[in-house]
């Protein structure tokens, strides 16, 4: 909890959309959505974003569909916002379309990938395209039915997947993963893997396995990836993650042991002070960079500082 006592919202959470769950098996009140005038149409394109210079995500109008290549399943509900109901919609351009001459922004941005994005775009818009590419993120890997095999088909604004030949039904899934600061006394363990930004650390992350609580998978993680006991285990904060469709569940946690010892998963691992982790955060340090503003672990590290403040 905030100091406020509200929850935090974070990065890619906080639509302000109505996801329209009461009117998804309305076929009639589908179809009026879409034909809207005031329907707003997100593009994607191999998971990127059209940003425009002004630095909004670009948005098209129903007509200027008609001259494009939609890919599978065609443009799906996000939701409506406001009073007046605006219908949002997002779709994937085909693999080869988003370069060509019909494109109707052509030249009044640039296609940019979600991560490099992100820093840039409001809160509300990075919640809606973050949901947009997770969501058409899912119908392209999802095609086929996983019961028997056959091609499936989008159902209710593109919700869920049906399959005509076996009836399953089939839904967008989410991954958990913890990704958790193990604290002791005024330290908390942070580690680095090879490949990231220099000098950057942040709290170690890893999926949560079947059969698995989420202070065992934290538990298990911080064992694997440092050597680190740990004990008990509180819950902090959550954020959606579109990279490609995780839940990261923020947990501190009491590390009962100092030494640490190594996995492959990671280059390096060790104590921060709080002192450390303010500097990192305040990008005042001397030496050593926080995660990204826009990951959870970032907000980890400001929950920590806060609550030592
Ligand atoms: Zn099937």
């Amino acid at each position: 909890m905030t100091q406020s006592s509200l929850p935090r919202i974070l990065p890619f959470a906080g639509s302000p959309l109505d996801r329209c769950e009461n009117l998804r098996r309305d076929e009639q009140a589908m179809k009026a959505l879409e034909q809207s005038d005031r329907a707003l149409f997100l593009p994607l394109w191999r998971g990127q974003i059209f940003m425009m210079a002004d630095g909004t995500p670009a948005l098209v109008q129903g007509a200027a569909l008609k001259t494009l290549s939609i890919a599978d399943p065609g443009p799906v509900l996000l939701g409506t916002e406001g009073k007046n109901a605006q219908p949002w919609f997002a779709f994937c351009l085909t693999q080869d379309d988003a370069g060509a001459d019909n494109f109707p922004l052509t030249g009044l941005g640039e296609w940019t990938e979600l991560r490099s994005a992100a820093p840039l775009l409001k809160a509300a818009d990075l919640a809606i395209v973050g949901r947009a590419a997770a969501l058409l993120g899912w119908h392209k890997r999802h095609r086929f039915c996983a019961n028997c095999g056959v091609v499936t088909i989008a159902a209710e604004g593109g919700i869920k997947r049906e399959c005509e030949d076996c009836g399953t039904e089939h839904f967008p899934r989410t991954d958990p993963v913890v990704i958790m600061l193990a604290v002791r006394g005024d330290q908390c363990l942070m580690g680095r893997q090879a490949g990231w930004p220099e000098n950057t650390y942040s709290a170690l992350a890893g999926f949560v396995e079947q059969g698995e609580s989420l202070e065992e998978a934290c538990a298990r993680e911080v064992g694997e990836e440092a050597g680190v006991t740990i004990g008990a285990v509180r819950y902090c904060l959550s954020q959606p993650w579109p990279f490609p469709s995780s839940l990261m569940i923020g947990l501190i946690a009491q590390a009962l042991s100092e030494d640490i010892t190594l996995d492959d998963e990671l280059e390096d691992a060790r104590w921060f002070s709080r002192d450390d982790v303010r500097a990192m955060l305040n990008d005042t340090h001397e030496y050593y960079k926080a995660p990204t503003a826009f990951s959870a672990a970032n907000h980890l590290l400001q929950e920590w500082v806060n609550e030592g403040a």
